[in-house]
């Protein structure tokens, strides 16, 4: 049976979120029902609900860091059972059949993706996502939390987690690579955290000095703010690779010259305007830029277990629904510690 749920909504790009209902689908024989019981907040939904990239389809429910319990299973699901604790990241669906999705890797969809939210299911229905009571997922785009991971610890890791794991593999970060992370929010605090379990050498690139303790506690050798001119003079081709993981425009080519021969810049972050990038930086150490988007479903699974075995947990901020467009304003002020975490018990029921 279809079921209305509670949620919490954006109208337009300049109102607030608010509080509404939406309707979940029936539970097809591949569907997995789960009251929702937390979801973080991602600056990916503040970039869609302000539309910076691009004309979203209101209302919209943002939420793609979403854990809770199995409610429901569809009479052909094998993977879960009512009870089971599980997640879901930033896409429910791909087309399953492309060489992207058959190599594991959905995010890349060449039919594309779809979105937790601002997408349209299979069904033709939009879909709305984890600032919820509750949502059907098929199985196959539902990922199971390991037993020592708290649900609300396990949230943020299913974008931020995934979006910074995915990468520091890609380009084989581990003992003798030396890692540089810019912007110490939600990505970036989780990025210092899996570097540092993967056994690179992480040096944190922040705007002030402010986050400082937090970001040698979280286990970064080294911490440089970039608001001192200094910082780019004493760190001239140091790293083998950076995660940029800022919302906003940076100077590329300034954070390029602190790579070494062969060295990688990875956007993360994915701001709203253009940036502009200078061919010298990239000829003369024979540096890349290359771009990284989430993970797909496999990756996503081992990342969460490397979590619970490394003891990899974000550092959150639990707050209750009402308090959804506050936190939005705080993260937009770079005074997030370091993911915001929505308690939806009151949504569910
Ligand atoms: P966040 O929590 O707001 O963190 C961004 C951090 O960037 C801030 O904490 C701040 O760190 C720094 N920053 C912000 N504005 C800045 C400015 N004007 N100049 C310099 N530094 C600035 O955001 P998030 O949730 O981690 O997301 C970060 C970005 O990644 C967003 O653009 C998001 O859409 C994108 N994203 C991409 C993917 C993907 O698959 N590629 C997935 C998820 C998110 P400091 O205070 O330390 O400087
Ligand atoms: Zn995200
Ligand atoms: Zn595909």
């Amino acid at each position: 049976m279809s079921k209305t749920v509670s949620a919490y909504a954006a109208t337009s790009a300049t109102a607030p979120l608010t509080p509404t209902t939406i309707t979940r689908r029936d539970v097809g024989p591949h569907d997995v029902a789960f009251d929702i019981h937390f979801a973080g907040i991602c600056h990916s939904d503040i970039h869609t609900v302000r539309a910076e990239w691009g004309q979203p389809t209101y209302p919209i429910v943002p939420g793609h860091e979403i854990a809770g319990i199995v409610t429901e299973v569809g009479s052909e699901v094998t993977k879960y059972k009512v009870g089971d604790r599980v997640g879901v990241g930033c896409f429910v669906d791909s087309c399953r059949e492309c060489a992207s999705c058959r190599a594991g890797e959905e995010q890349y969809c060449v039919r594309g993706m779809t979105g937790t939210y601002n997408s349209v299911g299979r069904d033709g229905e939009p879909t709305q996502g984890g600032y919820s009571g509750a949502i059907v997922v098929d199985e196959n785009y539902v990922l199971a939390i390991p037993d020592n991971l708290p649900l609300e610890a396990a949230a943020p890791l299913l974008c931020a987690g995934i979006t910074t794991y995915s990468p520091l593999r890609h380009w084989n970060a581990g003992p003798g690579t030396r890692v540089a992370v810019i912007g110490l929010g939600g990505l970036g605090h989780l990025a210092v955290k899996l570097a540092k379990a993967m056994g690179a050498e992480v040096t944190v690139l922040s705007q002030s000095l402010k986050k400082m303790e937090d970001g040698l506690r979280l286990g970064a050798d080294a911490y440089y703010a970039t608001s001192d001119p200094d910082t780019f003079k004493t760190l001239q081709n140091s790293f083998d690779l950076i995660l940029n993981t800022v919302s906003a425009n940076l100077d590329l080519s300034a954070y390029l010259s602190l790579l070494d021969l062969d060295g990688t810049l990875v956007e993360l972050g994915m701001p709203e305007h253009p940036m502009q990038v200078a061919a010298g930086p990239l000829i003369f150490k024979r540096r890349s830029l290359s771009g990284s988007l989430i993970g797909g479903i496999a990756e996503t699974q081992e990342m969460l277990n490397f979590c619970a075995e490394h003891d990899v947990r974000p550092e959150i901020e639990v707050i209750a629904p009402d308090y959804v467009n506050e936190a939005y304003e705080r993260v937009l002020a770079s005074d997030v510690r370091y993911r915001f975490v929505i308690d939806t018990s009151s949504l569910r029921g």
